[in-house]
């Protein structure tokens, strides 16, 4: 398949990238350089606009043809969400708006959209399928929903085909391919440990130990970001044979807290991480954890990487990797 990626250049994008080179396809990078790294672009054509930019993007899709876009290229910070709304639904949902208008210029009728647990807000189960109620609370989650709600709308009215992956808690890196996470600034929990640990950053703050969990730290789902990836390939092949409008839900299905995920990094580190418990932050619930049973019946995916352990070593192998290398 030739297949075009926006935000090929950032975190899950682009290990799916490799995923989908590694499989044969053929992949086209868009991606505006905004948070993406250029170290991170593979051997693949890079087209540099940004998704705000309709006319650019209607111009640079006329005439090529392409099987299926994935569409990774958002804002996804909460708190920069709640400072900066409307920069958050111009680019996420305006962004992700002119793609799907150039997408039908250029006829092309499949996409493979980056949707996230945030849609959910607040559990009111212990495991989140599917049918959970959407009730965001955050503007990051917001944005999110508001997409998937117009691509339902779309595919009910036109060829047009589109599949929505909610990604719980991307971690891990893929150390083979010398790729991982790196966002500035950092604001999620496993980076932020190691970089604490690597002492090269401030110490790191527990945000709230007095949830309603076994430990008081929130319990997320982490899920390996190479089986991010692999999600995105069984998708786009699935759309291939079938497929009008569907959602998945990405998980483990495992929850842990902050307090064990902390401990993972010691163990990958080999020392103690110095953390300081601070007040919560807002916009964080409970808890989250996913049940990925339609994804692993529909799609015929399941995680490969699903210790947190594992999950953590690889974290850390790229983390003094991206120290020593690029930093
Ligand atoms: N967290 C923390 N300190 C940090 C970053 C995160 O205590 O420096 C907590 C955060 O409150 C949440 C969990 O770790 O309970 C996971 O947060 P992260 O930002 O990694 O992902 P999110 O759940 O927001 O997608």
């Amino acid at each position: 398949m030739t297949l075009l990626v926006t935000g090929g250049a950032g975190y899950v994008g682009s290990h799916t990238v490799h995923a989908l080179l590694a499989q044969g396809h053929e992949v086209v990078i868009l991606d505006n350089l905004s948070t993406g790294h250029k170290w991170a672009l593979q051997d693949c054509e890079l087209i540099t606009i940004d998704l705000r930019d309709e006319t650019n993007l209607v111009r640079n899709l006329k005439g090529r043809s392409f099987d299926g876009v994935l569409h990774f290229a958002a804002k996804s910070l909460v708190g920069e969400s709640k400072n900066q709304p409307t920069m958050y639904y111009q680019n996420n949902v305006g962004g992700t708006t002119n793609l799907v208008r150039a997408m039908q210029a250029a006829d092309i009728q499949r996409l493979v959209f980056s949707s996230t647990a945030a849609i959910f807000g607040n559990p009111v189960s212990d495991l989140i399928d599917e049918a959970h109620p959407k009730a965001p609370i955050n503007v990051y989650g917001q944005t999110k929903l508001v997409v998937e709600q117009m691509l339902e709308a779309v595919t009910a009215s036109s060829d047009f085909s589109a599949t929505c992956l909610r990604y719980f808690n991307a971690a891990g890196a893929n150390n083979a391919a010398n790729l991982g996470e790196w966002h500035e600034p950092e604001t999620h929990l496993i980076p932020n440990a190691l970089r604490a640990a690597a002492g090269t950053e401030n110490p790191l703050t527990l945000f709230g130990d007095d949830y309603p969990t076994p430990d008081g730290t929130c319990v997320r789902d982490y899920i390996h970001v190479d089986d991010l990836a692999s999600a995105h390939v069984a998708a786009i092949d699935t759309m291939m044979e079938s497929g009008v409008f569907g959602t998945y839900n990405l998980g483990n299905g495992n929850g842990y807290s902050v307090k064990e995920v902390i401990a993972a990094c010691e163990k990958a580190v080999g020392s103690e991480i110095p953390f300081t418990i601070g007040p919560r932050r807002e916009g964080d619930p409970a808890t989250l954890v996913a049940s990925s049973q339609k994804a692993r019946d529909e799609l015929g995916w399941a995680p490969a990487h699903d210790s947190i352990e594992e999950i953590a070593q690889s974290a850390w192998n790229w983390e003094c990797y991206r120290r020593d290398t690029l930093a």
